[in-house]
């Protein structure tokens, strides 16, 4: 997207402090899904700006808002309530107020559901309350020790209160892999003890010279450029376009330092926050300590503590997901987006925004440079560089002796497998040779569970979701069958539930599961690991398991896309992708260039440090551009023809698009609106209308989905076009229409 030009005339110095209000009225954005502010009083003697924290009246209740500005002095006097109370905290900054309002109006969100994203942590405004802490004992007498049997479990607890600190139940539960009865145990044998005690911000400051690693020729090329961007302290994007494995993070913790050093804080997102232990790992050999985590799996009282020291410019280092965004930095000094060309970046739930591109707003407010890091830069972000929009810096090569691995295609189609086996004798040999000499091996496929459908060989039924046009996935592991759109799940059949017959129900396809049974069949003496979604979803059960590959007691490592998430496993030297065509079919603009994107980050896992690594890869399609690139190596040539077929088509970042997507639990209903809203589409000639049509996932949830595509040229503000062109059409409570700015989902 284009925020670049977007941005540029909304702006104004937004250093400057905002004046008081005068007049006796202020407009308060609540965090609701409300459209816009409401009006409030302005109770004598109480001063106000833009961006203060008020509470306000709203009904019988007492809610915390934000003043937005002037009101538009629009409700009656005898009816407009006053503001209760500024609270005593600073208020949000010009630049974030701001940002708010440029995500609301380019997504069409209302703005008020915007706020509630940065103010998404409740109780924040009010005092720290106490909290149960738990530390060591420090007396224990041998009765009680001989009470309690010392298990792993209970020793790991020790060990991380060893050292004199106390944690909360819920910080032990998590760093020890244990459960809240384990630490109910101890503290009842009086082996630790609980005390009420005042949160506690244990965020030290990172230190930008705390270790200095020694960097490349090109490394040190690409820091000086990035330095020099730095200094300067303004708005800029530059790209930090480099193969796997060639130092990105190593540089762009350099970018970091060098803000650090100048006092103001950084922000990085990564797009899977848990799912990158080693990324921590590693800023703390850099900084000395850990940033502060950012993501909605975060404790209560963590998100307060953290919200507060980072509005007060105590957290200098913030790492987190996309809501991180959101949070009121004091004074912001740089943004990263690693692996800026990653999906998990489009939120498709609540307000629908792509993090990347919010980012580089969010900057061009505070005024600061962004980096965009990526091995397989978007074609959006290409685009940019190309036209010069963007700064560009490159790392050409693999760090150290580390070559780009061998890539081998097998042809699908030629390939005799027996049945229920997809892996083929290539890939079979591969696997057995690594194995004896004692190297690691990868296998991707971007499907879990055990089988992507169950049919019945009698009656030829297909067992599907109960609420969703889709096919329950077998996970055999837990015996159950589930929705992978809406998690509805239930214990696997016995007899085929349509015609009771017995036996007859076959899996179809395979998922990782299948896959780890077919390589226990060959090779049973592997130890074999299994890493997705469902599997390993604690943030413990991801660190257990990379130290399992690091430590080597792991040989084969089977998973989906979560394996090809900036991991670096030094022994891991051959990497099999299962079936590279997941992801080719369907209707999606993306599909070609995602599936590139996705097969080079698997693929790059493989010889990362001094072993050459081998990449087989299993398709039916070995002739697909997809394919052909990575054969060849040659991204570029690929880019370009995806550049091209984009620019024939109009499709962004040559046209703009938006979805409208209309559901109902009533398909009647759904259809009605949709067509409505297909009749009184607006025409044009850089307009173009496709649908109404059902969602190829027709139903989801219980509610049938119908949705449209607008698709207009540059020069026409898309944003007004939908508002006009919505707000004449009556929509039944019953119906909901969601708009989806930019659509990375076509689903
Ligand atoms: P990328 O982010 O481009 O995939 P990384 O930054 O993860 O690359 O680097 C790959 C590996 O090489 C990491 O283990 C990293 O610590 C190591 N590495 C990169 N540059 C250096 C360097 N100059 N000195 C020592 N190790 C390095
Ligand atoms: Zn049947
Ligand atoms: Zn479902």
């Amino acid at each position: 997207m284009e925020c670049s030009d977007a941005t540029a005339s909304s702006l104004e110095d937004s250093t400057l402090e905002p004046p008081h209000i005068d007049g006796q009225r202020v407009a308060v954005l609540l965090p609701l899904p409300l459209a816009g502010p409401y009006e409030y009083r302005i109770k004598n003697g109480i001063k106000l700006k833009r961006g203060d924290i008020v509470t306000v009246p709203l009904g019988s209740r007492v809610m915390t808002g934000v003043v937005w500005g002037k009101s538009q002095d629009n409700v009656e006097a005898k009816k407009i309530k006053a503001v209760l109370d500024r609270i005593d905290f600073p208020g949000l900054k010009e630049s974030l107020v701001d940002f708010i309002d440029w995500v609301a109006a380019y997504s069409i969100a209302p703005q008020g559901a915007v706020l509630r994203m940065a103010l998404n942590v409740k109780g924040v405004f009010e005092p720290p309350k106490k909290e149960a802490y738990y530390s060591r004992a420090k007396k224990q007498t041998t009765k009680y020790t001989k009470k309690i049997k010392i298990t792993p479990a209970r020793e790991r607890v020790f060990k991380i209160l060893n050292n004199g600190g106390s944690k909360t139940a819920r910080e032990l539960r998590d760093e020890a892999s244990v459960s809240i009865s384990v630490i109910n145990g101890l503290t009842s044998a009086g082996l630790i003890k609980k005390t009420e005690q005042l949160p506690k911000n244990n965020i030290k400051t990172p230190d930008p010279d705390h270790f200095n690693i020694n960097l490349t020729v090109a490394q040190k090329k690409a820091v000086y450029n990035l330095t020099e961007i730095i200094k300067n302290q303004n708005f800029s994007i530059t790209l930090l376009d480099g193969v796997t494995g060639s130092g990105k993070t190593e540089v762009y913790f350099e970018a970091i330092a060098e803000t650090l050093r100048r006092g103001r804080q950084a922000l990085i997102l990564l797009p899977e926050i848990a799912l990158t232990p080693q990324w921590f790992q590693r800023f703390k050999r850099r900084f000395g300590s850990e940033p502060l985590i950012w993501h909605s799996d975060i404790g209560l009282s963590r998100r307060r503590s953290g919200w507060r020291a980072v509005s007060k410019g105590k957290v200098s280092v913030v790492v987190g997901a996309r809501s991180a965004l959101y949070l009121p930095f004091d004074d912001l000094g740089i943004v990263i987006v690693d692996e800026e060309h990653e999906n998990a970046y489009k939120q498709m739930e609540g307000v629908s925004y792509h993090a990347r591109d919010m980012a580089i707003v969010r900057a061009k407010l505070v005024v600061c440079p962004v980096i965009l890091a990526s091995a397989t830069p978007s074609l959006e972000t290409r685009i940019n560089v190309a036209k010069n929009r963007y700064n560009c810096v490159q790392l050409p090569e693999r760090f150290g002796d580390a070559q780009p691995p061998k890539i081998d295609f097998i042809d699908m189609r030629k390939e005799k497998t027996t049945l229920n086996n997809y892996l083929s004798q290539k890939l079979r040999n591969a696997l057995i040779n690594n194995l004896l000499s004692r190297e690691q091996s990868l296998l991707y496929l971007n499907r879990s569970g055990y089988a992507p459908l169950t049919l019945c060989r009698k009656c030829g039924q297909r067992i599907e979701c109960p609420h969703c046009s889709a096919w329950l996935v077998e996970h055999r592991a837990n015996h159950k069958l589930v929705c992978h759109h809406c998690s509805y799940n239930k214990k696997a059949y016995i007899n085929c539930p349509k015609c009771n017959s017995s036996g007859s129900l076959v899996a179809c396809g395979p998922g990782v599961e299948r896959i780890l049974e077919e390589v226990k069949s060959i090779l049973p003496k592997a130890r074999v690991g299994l890493m997705t979604s469902d599997t390993t979803k604690s943030h413990n059960s991801i660190i257990n398991l990379i130290k399992k590959i690091e430590s080597r007691s792991l040989d084969i490592l089977i998973g989906t896309q979560m394996v090809a998430k900036g991991h670096h496993f030094p022994d891991l030297t051959l990497v099999g992708i299962v079936d590279a065509d997941i992801g080719l079919s369907g209707g999606d603009l993306r599909a070609s260039e995602r599936t590139f994107q996705v097969l080079n980050q698997v693929a790059g896992r493989a010889g990362r440090a001094s072993k050459p690594g081998r990449v087989i890869v299993q398709t039916y399609e070995p002739e697909h551009p997809v394919m052909l690139a990575m054969a060849s190596g040659d991204r570029e040539a690929f880019m370009n023809l995806e550049e091209k077929n984009r620019k024939i088509g109009e499709w962004p970042p040559y046209g703009r698009l938006a979805a409208i997507i209309v559901s109902s639990k009533d398909s009647l209903a759904a259809d009605k609106t949709a067509h409505q809203i297909g009749r009184t589409a607006p025409s044009g000639p850089g307009i173009r209308i496709l649908g109404p049509a059902p969602a190829p996932l027709s139903i989801l949830r219980g509610q049938h989905r119908r949705r449209l595509l607008i698709k207009t040229s540059r020069e026409e503000s898309l944003q007004s076009l939908i508002k006009v062109w919505l707000s004449k059409i009556v929509i039944p409570s019953r119906v909901k229409v969601r708009i989806d700015v930019d659509p990375y989902n076509f689903l």
